[in-house]
């Protein structure tokens, strides 16, 4: 069978770089199986879900690169549910139980009081249908549970190794709630069965939810996926990464400045036992990647790593890859200006910065007049190459008498009016003779 996996976010938020984590997992481990990646959006929350956010989130995937076969969404796919649910009920797995949450509490805390685990006792199963009937008399309605074999559930997790869970400590887990709409688990399992979906790949936090699900693919009468539970990423100081916090958002690095395949490089390898070095595309991305990789502590993510990450990729992408975005933003200096500063660059906007410096109008800083002045009478005649600076500089020398900093600080403040910048052999036959002359004169050019 061949590999089919699913990224399945909620449209209740934008993604941040935790859930680029398992977007990205799902894309590379697809990738390198020959598989395909379904994009589910799990909308069955119609309350919270908008479609604001389901396309902000789609956005966010293909700035990134993640590109999908097929997308699908809960929302279309309710009769798909209301079957199985018609199954479950006939075969006895789903079962009606009418307590409050307010009574559900109670329960909780008279079995914890008398040392005891808080698992369902299961209570309805006990109910006559005369009980059901007096109770919906009074105006309850059931909420709808499946009903667990008391078992061990086992699974050898691509992450975790095998793992063990007794489903006798757990609670029937709540499917269908009183007033009908489902809880995330029906919807998911009954998709996945239906789209062939080959691997599970998510976050740790969903561990608890596998036993249950395993279950439940059983009960419907389908063999479970594969299932992989990845380590999670927290914030600098270990907090829970949330998608209300706007900074860590792929909408905000974006905004930064930051390269998209900084962002998918850096989601893959925090966390992992690779370097966090940038990867010049995706593809080798997906050559790196391997669950064995991945590390069972919590990835940090710490942004000054990624901007780091970012500068990095930055200073070696060649031309090729930036020349439609450079001109994008007014930059339109070739392969030689982008050889010239992109060392200098921590996010491509960078490059108006340096590209004003070679075209100008350009306010010079003059440090030394006397020294200025003889450096301007010794420019060469152009053309100008690498060459040029060298030669150029070691003339000003011999003429002036100046050496190290006395020489270069002052030549390159009125070349570039800053102290700092990308190599003057790179720059100067960019800025060209007539300008290079201009501001070694003070004058604005
Ligand atoms: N919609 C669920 C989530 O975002 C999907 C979980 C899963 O992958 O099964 O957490």
């Amino acid at each position: 069978m061949s590999v089919t996996v699913r990224f399945a976010p909620s449209p209740t938020g934008r993604i941040h770089a935790g859930n680029i984590r398992t977007a990205m997992f799902n894309f590379l481990f697809a990738r390198r199986a020959g598989g395909r990646l379904i994009f589910r959006l799990d909308d069955t929350d119609q309350e919270r879900s908008t479609e604001e956010f389901a396309r902000g989130i789609e956005e966010d995937l293909s700035w990134l690169g993640v590109e999908w076969a097929e997308k699908v969404r809960q929302s279309d796919r309710f009769d798909l549910y209301a079957d199985a649910v018609t199954r479950l009920k006939a075969s006895g797995r789903l079962y009606p139980a009418y307590e409050t949450p307010e009574e559900l509490e109670l329960k909780r805390k008279r079995q914890l009081a008398r040392g005891k685990p808080p698992v369902y006792d299961r209570a309805a199963l006990k109910l006559t249908a005369d009980d059901r009937a007096s109770l919906e008399k009074e105006g309850r309605k059931p909420h709808w549970r499946f009903l667990l074999e008391q078992r061990d559930v086992v699974w050898d997790d691509l992450v975790r190794g095998r793992q063990h869970v007794d489903a006798a400590s757990l609670s029937d887990p709540v499917l269908v709630r009183e007033d009908g709409t489902y809880l995330y688990t029906m919807p998911s399992v009954v998709d996945d069965i239906d789209l062939g979906i080959t691997h599970v790949i998510r976050g740790e936090d969903h561990v608890a939810n596998t036993a249950p699900q395993i279950q439940l693919f059983e009960a419907l009468a389908a063999t479970p996926p594969a299932f992989g539970h990845h380590n999670l990423l927290v914030g600098a100081e270990g907090q829970a990464l949330s998608k209300r916090d706007r900074t860590l958002s792929i909408a905000s690095l974006r905004e930064e400045g930051i390269e998209a395949l900084a962002v998918a490089s850096y989601a893959a390898v925090i966390g992992t036992s690779d370097p966090v070095v940038p990867h010049a595309n995706l593809d080798e991305l997906v050559r790196a990647f391997d669950f064995a990789k991945l590390s069972r502590a919590p990835a940090r993510f710490d942004p000054n790593e990624l901007r780091l990450l970012n500068a990095k990729l930055l200073h070696m992408l060649p031309f090729s890859a930036v020349e439609k975005r450079l001109r994008a933003i007014g930059v339109d200096g070739g392969e030689d200006f982008w050889e010239a500063v992109r060392g200098n660059l921590a996010v491509l906007a960078d490059a108006t910065l340096w590209w004003s410096v070679v075209t100008g109008p350009l306010e010079p800083v003059i440090e030394n007049r006397d020294l200025c002045r003889a450096a301007a009478g010794l420019l060469p005649a152009e053309p100008w190459a690498e060459a040029t600076w060298p030669a150029w500089s070691s003339a000003v020398k011999e003429a002036t008498g100046a050496k190290g900093k006395a020489l270069f600080a002052p030549l390159r403040l009125a070349l570039t009016g800053r102290e700092h910048g990308p190599e003057l052999k790179h720059l100067l036959p960019l800025i060209g003779r007539a300008r290079a002359a201009a501001r070694l004169e003070g004058k604005l050019a």
